[in-house]
Formats: structure tokens, sequence, C-alpha cells
């Protein structure tokens, strides 16, 4: 039997985000908004090799989504060549006797062993700059999903929220996602009060004119600047409640799983799906599935996590397989039961989120 991660919690782990570089050249203010934290050393950042590397053990551990994020992902050089090697990784069958098969991650025909041909599911985060130039390479390397960040429709807005002058690239991005055939494309804004909760409903008719899977996001402690208020936080009720009282929805699922999302269509069959992602007033960590590996090789069980978990120096230090396995089973085992952000007591992590990778 495939012996899955397991946190101290009993929750399986099947989810592993990657932070491919801690760099962006967006300055959202609730991420970035005083220019870039100092970034990690260059030798400190994993090669793609090493990535391929990690994910391949991932995936031999029952991981069966892939979000490759940042800092912004598409700034890495080469982004396709490491897509076409994770895309190849394929999730052992729950039957399989063998738990540590190995696949060639470089090569064009893993197939050694192979007992269930299901794929990892491979999505990638954006905040879509260059992905009009970019979208078809990725899907023809085996890119399965993206998700683009749209913070406002308007010009202005747009850069106030990112510090950039955007909007139309961003806008051709999600076109040409649809194009070449991501399906459904997915649209990520953290809403904030003051910046954008008026736009909320603009936001439902576009994902309905468009047909997108739009995901409203609470603001969440994690901008280098440390402005985060409780004040500033819209809730997903309210959104939600906003979004309905235009275009009414229609809960898709009673259950979301370990999804982040509360996923809702539009009650009047229109196209488009709304996503709730309410992490500060509905916290959903008791069936959390996700793991994070930062840009220079640190695992983070927990976006708020105050401690990280060396995988680089035990990857360099010519460590065995079964050692590496070994050292990501201890840390899983270390997964924090929830985060505290209602607590008094909480603690900001010094990473942003642009390091941690959202
Ligand atoms: N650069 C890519 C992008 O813009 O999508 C990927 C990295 S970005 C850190 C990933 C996601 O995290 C984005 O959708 C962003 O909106 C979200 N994010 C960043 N800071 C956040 C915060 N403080 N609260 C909630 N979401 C945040």
């Amino acid at each position: 039997m495939v012996n899955v991660l397991r946190d101290a919690h009993n929750r399986t782990i099947r989810d592993l985000r990657v932070s491919l570089t801690d760099r962006c050249n967006f300055r959202c203010f609730y991420c970035l908004p005083n220019g870039e934290p100092p970034l990690a050393r260059k030798d400190t950042i994993l090669t793609f090799e090493e990535i391929a590397e990690i994910c391949e053990i991932f995936v031999s551990l029952g991981i069966e989504k892939i979000r490759l994020t940042g800092g912004e992902p598409l700034l890495r050089r080469d982004v396709e060549k490491l897509v076409e090697k994770i895309a190849l990784l394929k999730v052992p069958s729950p039957k399989s006797q063998d738990s540590g098969f190995r696949f060639q991650v470089s090569g064009k025909n893993p197939k050694s062993k192979i007992q269930n041909p299901k794929s990892v599911d491979l999505a990638l985060t954006t905040n879509g700059f260059s992905l009009k130039e970019r979208a078809k390479d990725l899907k023809k390397a085996g890119l399965d999903r993206v998700t683009i960040s749209l913070d406002s429709l308007k010009r202005e807005n747009f850069q106030r929220i990112t510090g950039v002058d955007k909007l139309g690239e961003v806008l051709e991005a999600i076109e040409a996602a649809k194009q070449v055939g991501f399906a459904p494309v997915k649209i990520n804004a953290v809403i904030v009060r003051g910046y954008n909760e008026t736009e909320v409903i603009e936001f439902a008719r576009f994902a309905r004119e468009n047909n997108l899977s739009f995901r409203f996001i609470e603001f969440m402690p994690l901008d280098s600047g440390h402005e985060w208020k409780r004040e500033m936080v819209v809730s997903g009720r309210e959104i939600c409640d906003k979004i309905n009282a235009s275009f009414p929805l229609k809960l898709k699922e009673t259950s979301r799983g370990s999804e982040t999302a509360w996923k809702y269509e539009f009650a009047d069959g229109a196209n488009g799906e709304i996503g709730i992602i309410a992490p500060v007033t509905e916290m959903f960590c008791g069936a959390c599935s996700r793991i994070r590996l930062t840009a220079d090789g640190q695992i983070r069980t927990c976006l708020f996590s105050t401690i990280e978990h060396n995988l680089r120096d035990v990857l360099r230090s010519g460590a065995t397989r079964t050692e590496i396995v070994e050292f990501i089973r201890q840390v899983v085992m270390k997964k924090e039961a929830r985060h505290h952000i209602n607590d008094a007591e909480f603690v900001q992590p010094t990473r942003t989120m642009s390091f941690i990778g959202g």
C-alpha cells in the first residue's frame, strides 16, 4: 500500500504548493507594498532539477495536486521545462504495493512500474503579466489549470492595488488562457474594504459573461507592510450576500472536502462559478490537505507557520531517498492543528505571501 502523508491530526496531505521564486513584478498593497523585502540568495533557490526531484518524491507519497506559485512564477525562465517534467508524474494507485517507485522525471517515457495512469493535477497561479505569450506553451507542456489574480476591473483602481498599470495585459491573459483551452480559468481577487469591495457585483458579472471561476478571498495578515487590520477584512458571508442579491447563487456541494472555496453556481443557469474563500472568518484548517515548499527549499506546514523546515539542506547533503522521505514525514507530523489569526496572541509570520507562495 502507498504509505500516504498523514499528520498528527489525522489529516492526509494531498496538495503541494511550490513557490518558484520570491521575486515579483507587481506591488500589491496586501502582499508586497513597500518594494521587495531582501531576496533570497541565488544559490539558496532550488534548481528545477531539485524541484522536480522533490515533487516526484511527494507524489510517490500520495500528493495528487501541485500548484506552482511565487512570487511571480513566470519570472523564472523556462517554467515550461519544469512543467513538462512535473506533468509526467503519476499518482500511485492506492492499491499499489510499491510505495517508492520512481519516475524518470527528465525523460519522455516514464513507464517503469506505473500501475495507475492518473497524472498529478498541475496548476499555476500567476499575476498574468506575461501569460498571453506563454499560455500556449504552458498548456502544451502539460499544465492542467491556471489561476490569474485580478483585483480590480477599473484601470486606476487596479494600479492603486497592484502598483502597476497592467490591467489590459491581465485581461488579455485571461482571454489567452481561455483560447488555449484551460477550463475553467480561475480568477483570484483579494477583497479589501476601502479598495475593491464595491466591485464585487462587477466581478460576478465578469465571471458570468466570460465563463470564469471567480474566487473571492478574504484579506489575510500576510502582507510585508504589516498593515492588515480586521476592519479591512470583507467577510466571505458579506461578499456572498452581496452577489446573491444581484445574481442569486446556488451552493454546488454541501461539503467542500479539503478545498478552500465554497463553490456556487448562478441560479439562473448562467455560465461561470463563484468561489468564496474565507480563511479568516470561517477557518477551514480541520480539513487542510496542504503543504508548501518555498523557493529556497523550506517546507512550511501552514501559511501562518512561524517555523520552517530546511529540506534544501537535507537534499543537498546527499541524503538518501529514504532519509528524505523520513524527513518529510516527520515535518508533516508537525503540521499545526489550526491558524491563530483570531487569537489575541496571534503573531504574523515574518515571511510574506510573496515568499511563502500563495
Ligand atoms: N504572483 C502570483 C499572483 O499574483 O497570483 C502568485 C503569487 S500570489 C502571492 C498568490 C495569491 O495570493 C494571489 O492570488 C494573491 O492575491 C494572494 N494573496 C497575496 N497576499 C494575500 C493576502 N495578504 N491575503 C489574501 N490573499 C493574498
